[in-house]
């Protein structure tokens, strides 16, 4: 058998007492003509194998370069070396890759930027850096379906394609195998979509909630877990094209319970990070103090990452309405100063990314759930408040709510859904939403209606707070961003 291998991980817990022991792996440096450091992904800590000297051939030693991989053979014993506890003593080297070290793009004497890293995203994961974002994505993700397994919920699979654009139209990616040249046309001079692969037009999800909506009002209560698209054209930090998202829909739910939910899921999530991926955290911890120490001081962040996620663990997170916001955003000294890009006009205004931040991280200081939002700037499935008062200019809410973390902005964006079908159909009539195309959605509240709830949980920004990466783009393998979707 080739693959008798023991994985990195598992080797650096043994105790070394002349074991024999095979790694496999790739080269992460080479000092001395002796010293090798080799990583196989498996943790952030690199094995360190002397090759004895007189022991190997110098055309072996030759080909022992940055990023060559190699299957050793040896024995385990204690270091004499400072930085490590024990060396594996080399009895057979096999170089089973070679690697060109002067074309390996990753020259990590250079120190290569994250931005460079972008432009090598094939080979970043053989950083430390990317090495830990990953691993703890994955634990993230197994962690998602931890949480909703053990609570019993049942994980539905929701389809890519869609053909309702009730959600987003603007937003979303079509999909077709209509000639672009020579697209078919009716009489009157419009595409004619029933020519068409699916005999109609269809797109990319940018949600899988409205038939998670079905699932949650027969197993009563569902998650989704899977990719979504959107067309915007927002090149920020924290918006991809292509995103994982996570979608819980419960029946017999109100917007009390959901954001308890959530923010029993989010604390979980870091917790189970925090547990079992601590020495990659630690090393992201470090990462991101010494980024940090590049900023002016206001910019620096108060905690460092670790404090960060213990407090957010530990610390029940700020529920306030969105009125309550506004008045709060609407006093500040920031506002009066006219320190936001865009003043506090109101209320009825859509809060931008600048005033959900000053919330968290100047106002709060922690995690911060906004719930009852107007009605005009949410979606037509959210439910309908009964609290109209024009007379102190206060218009019609819904039962929505939006977690807000530090760092990061919206994290968690969530209702209560109108299950009453004379007030959904209204709204829908209202926002000009075709309920003929939804009539498979609407037919929940025609067939023993209940009040239900969920939200969505964006992957990559929960990823981005557990690890501290400014950037979403350093945390999705291969982003998808306006202009680009190499690899
Ligand atoms: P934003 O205002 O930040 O664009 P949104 O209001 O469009 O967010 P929702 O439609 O409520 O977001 O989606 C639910 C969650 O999905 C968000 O809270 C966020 O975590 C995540 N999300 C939304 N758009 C993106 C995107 N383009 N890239 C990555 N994550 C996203
Ligand atoms: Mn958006």
């Amino acid at each position: 058998m080739f693959n008798k291998r023991t994985k990195i991980k598992d080797v650096l817990v043994l105790t070394p007492e002349s074991q024999e022991v095979t790694v496999m792996g790739w080269v992460r440096s080479f000092r001395n003509n002796q010293f090798i450091a080799i990583n196989d992904g498996s943790t952030n800590s690199n094995l360190q194998i002397v090759a004895e000297l007189g022991r190997f051939d110098d055309e072996l030693l030759k080909r022992i370069t940055t990023s060559a991989s190699l299957k050793v053979t040896g024995t385990l014993v204690s270091s004499l070396g400072k930085g490590q506890k024990m060396d594996l003593q080399a009895s057979s080297i096999e170089v089973l890759g070679d690697s060109d070290a002067e074309r390996y793009p990753i020259q990590l004497r250079n120190k290569p930027t994250l931005e460079y890293l972008r432009e090598n995203a094939h080979l970043r994961f053989r950083t430390n850096t990317f090495g830990a974002v990953f691993r703890v994505r994955h634990a993230l993700a197994f962690a998602v379906h931890k949480f909703f397994n053990d609570k019993g919920f049942v994980y539905m699979h929701t389809p890519i394609i869609t053909a309702s654009d009730a959600e987003g139209a603007g937003e979303m990616f079509r999909v077709t195998t209509l000639p672009l040249d020579k697209t078919p046309t009716t009489p009157d001079n419009v595409i004619d979509f029933k020519q068409d692969f699916f005999g109609r037009s269809t797109h990319l999800t940018v949600s899988g909630q409205l038939e998670g909506e079905l699932g949650a009002t027969a197993f009563g209560e569902i998650y989704t877990f899977g990719p979504t698209f959107r067309a915007e054209n927002s090149n920020t930090a924290r918006h991809l094209a292509e995103f994982w998202m996570i979608e819980p829909e419960m029946a017999f739910y109100d917007l009390e319970d959901n954001m308890n939910l959530a923010e029993e899921f989010i604390q979980y999530l870091i917790r189970y990070a925090m547990e079992n991926n601590r020495d990659d955290l630690d090393f992201l911890a470090q990462r991101l103090a010494e980024e940090e120490k590049q900023l002016p001081q206001d910019k620096r962040g108060e905690m460092g990452l670790i404090e960060k996620l213990e407090f957010v663990i530990n610390n029940s997170f700020e529920r306030l309405t969105y009125t309550e916001a506004i008045t709060i955003l609407k006093e500040s000294n920031h506002n009066k100063k006219k320190k936001f890009q865009f003043p506090i006009t109101g209320w009825g205004m859509d809060l931008q990314s600048e005033h959900e931040r000053y919330l968290v991280e100047k106002h709060f200081k922690k995690p911060v759930i906004l719930h009852n939002y107007p009605a005009a700037i949410k979606a037509f499935y959210m439910r309908q408040n009964e609290d109209a008062r024009p007379a102190e200019g206060l218009g019609q809410t819904v039962a929505a709510m939006d977690i807000l973390a530090p760092g990061i902005g919206e994290i968690v964006g969530g209702s209560q859904r109108e299950e009453r079908l004379d007030k959904l159909e209204a709204r829908m009539k209202e926002m000009n939403i075709p309920s003929d195309e939804l009539w498979w959605y609407l037919d929940t509240r025609r067939f023993g209606t209940v009040p239900h709830a969920g939200f969505g949980l964006g992957f990559e920004r929960m990823v981005q707070f557990v690890t501290g990466m400014t950037n979403i783009r350093d945390v999705i393998a291969f982003p998808r961003t306006p202009g680009s979707a190499e690899f």
